[in-house]
């Protein structure tokens, strides 16, 4: 199968505007503060900034792991930096963030897989700013259980574990997870009594209608609350290509069916990413 040429026009991107918007791109070019929003040229910054909602990536910029969707560099990573924590709870002070996002690379290389750190960074990001409330989009940590209850303990509003596929793609868009594992995840953080759990799938890789709802039902199964389904949109050339436009009224049908099976909050159109309106599924 070939990419379909050109983007429809529901993935035009308006560009950003507003005061809120304007205000925060210069702290981050100023302060050199990293956020994906901006990394990843995200459509939805404009919206997202101006509701005090932004995404923070911790644990550097190169990832142990290479799935085929991502744009992030795969690699040998940095050494962590202790410091992260307090430099994420500044930065979320200085762009007065209401909510904020906190994801990372896949740490397989550290013995805690980086959960040390993701612990500190909630609690500073606490310390300095009680008053703003947290997702954390944590990885699998293999499935280890001291790992995940150091998220627990700190008890984020909202624990999100991508997905990103349907079952039988999961080989194919990121090697090295595994469907069940990250059920197991996602079933584990809600009987440790966490208060919202969230997970994403994009859409537009090669699964069918049924696999996509198979997926919704399984999510339900390990009592997930929140839904995000988006378009995969290829970062670059080397990246798995897109099989297809999903319309807005498939979106729209996957919201009903999402809907229906019970979840709280189901985010389903062509520019949702897995933070797209993200202060809303604290209720
Ligand atoms: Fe940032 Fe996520 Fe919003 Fe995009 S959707 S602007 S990455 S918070
Ligand atoms: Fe990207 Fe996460 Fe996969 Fe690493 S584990 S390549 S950051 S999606």
């Amino acid at each position: 199968k070939t990419t379909p040429k050109g983007k429809p026009k529901w993935l035009r991107v308006k560009l950003p505007t507003g005061k809120k918007y304007t205000e925060l791109r210069s702290l981050v070019d100023k302060y050199d503060l990293h956020t994906i929003c901006t990394s990843g040229s995200c459509p939805n910054m404009g919206e997202c900034w101006s509701e005090g909602t932004a995404t923070f990536m911790i644990l550097g910029n190169i990832c142990t792991r290479s799935c085929g969707f991502c744009g992030v560099k795969t690699g040998r990573p940095e050494t962590v930096d202790w410091d992260e924590p307090e430099k994420v709870a500044r930065s979320i002070k200085l762009m007065k963030i209401k909510h904020a996002v906190v994801t990372s690379v896949d740490r397989d290389d550290l013995k805690d897989m980086g959960s040390i750190i993701w612990a500190e960074t909630v609690k500073a990001i606490r310390r300095m700013n009680p008053e703003t409330t947290l997702e954390t989009l944590i990885p699998d940590f293999q499935g280890n259980t001291r790992n995940i209850d150091r998220i627990v303990e700190v008890a984020p509003e909202v624990v999100s574990h991508n997905m990103e596929t349907v079952r039988r793609l999961t080989r194919e868009v990121r090697i090295q997870a595994k469907y069940d594992r990250s059920l197991e995840v996602l079933r584990y953080l809600k009987e440790q009594g966490i208060n919202r759990t969230k997970s994403g799938i994009m859409l537009g890789l090669g699964e069918t209608e049924e696999e996509v709802i198979q997926t919704l039902h399984d999510l339900k199964e390990a009592n997930v609350d929140v839904v995000t389904i988006g378009q995969y949109l290829q970062p670059s050339k080397r990246h798995l290509p897109v099989k297809q436009f999903i319309t807005p009224d498939q979106f729209k049908k996957y919201e009903a069916i999402g809907l229906d099976l019970g979840f709280r909050h189901v985010e389903s159109s062509a520019l949702v990413r897995s933070s797209y309106k993200a202060q809303k599924h604290i209720n």
